[in-house]
């Protein structure tokens, strides 16, 4: 378990739907994970090989972690829109390094093209195929970080949340689009497999009974609780009632 003071999370919002792509350094050893390396690859590269550019939007950091002191060993993935993965292939090549994401995302993956150009974006490269699956229940080790992984479909098929247990501060939990600070994931996407009545039991069982003060890192907005969540969250916090506001609101 990674400690506290040995711990380093920078936030890079990325692209045009800025989406929030996490770097999680372990400064004991240098060995950097990549979460959600979707968008701006240029910027993520400078920023982690020579300590160049524009930098995070947030850090946990006093002061930056030079170049040179850390080595990306891995990119792993909350789910496969391609907000979240569209230049995974840019930075695996740069990098020489493994991609990780759920299985059940792996078609999803396959129309990051197609999405993108719906959305009048750029065009982005040939989508990648995964080196590994991630699996629920199962703790994925990358040098010298292990996350939990909680399978957490809803949002997308395939969509979980990464659990970074810290020695002596509170955890740190990435969730992509399936929990946001007063929202959830939209379920209404094309291609997806969005169910909201999934999503909100996806939350009920698998982050609802994680400690209070864990920190959420959402694939959009600003960080926030499991606690505040679970107390407030309109959608799917206690007060939201068996089937939550959300099918009386914006999409029913
Ligand atoms: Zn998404
Ligand atoms: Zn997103």
């Amino acid at each position: 378990m990674v400690r506290a003071e040995d711990l380093v999370v920078e936030t890079f919002f990325v692209g045009p739907l800025q989406m929030r792509c996490s770097v999680v350094c372990d400064t004991s050893t240098g060995d950097t994970v990549v979460i959600d390396a979707g968008d701006e690859p240029g910027r993520l590269i400078a920023w982690n090989d020579h300590g160049e550019g524009a930098g995070p939007n947030w850090s946990s950091a006093p002061g930056p972690v030079h170049a040179g002191e850390r080595t990306v060993v891995a990119l792993l993935n909350t789910h496969a829109h391609f907000d979240h993965s569209g230049h995974i292939p840019t930075v695996r090549e740069h990098w020489g390094v493994e991609w990780w994401l759920h299985p059940d995302d792996t078609f999803l993956q396959t129309l990051a093209q197609q999405s993108a150009a719906r959305w009048g974006l750029p065009p982005l490269p040939e989508p990648a195929v995964a080196d590994h699956d991630l699996g629920h229940g199962e703790t994925v080790h990358v040098g010298s970080l292990t996350f939990e992984v909680l399978h957490t479909p809803g949002h997308t098929l395939g969509g979980v949340c990464l659990l970074l247990r810290v020695d002596g501060a509170a955890d740190h939990l990435f969730v992509g689009d399936t929990l946001f600070a007063g929202s959830v994931g939209r379920t209404d996407l094309p291609n997806t497999g969005g169910d909201f009545q999934l999503l909100a039991n996806s939350i009920h069982t698998h982050l609802w009974p994680l400690d209070g003060d864990t920190v959420v890192h959402p694939g959009h907005g600003p960080l926030t609780t499991i606690g505040h969540e679970r107390e407030t969250n309109p959608f799917v916090g206690v007060g939201a009632g068996e089937h939550g506001t959300y099918g009386r609101g914006k999409y029913a």
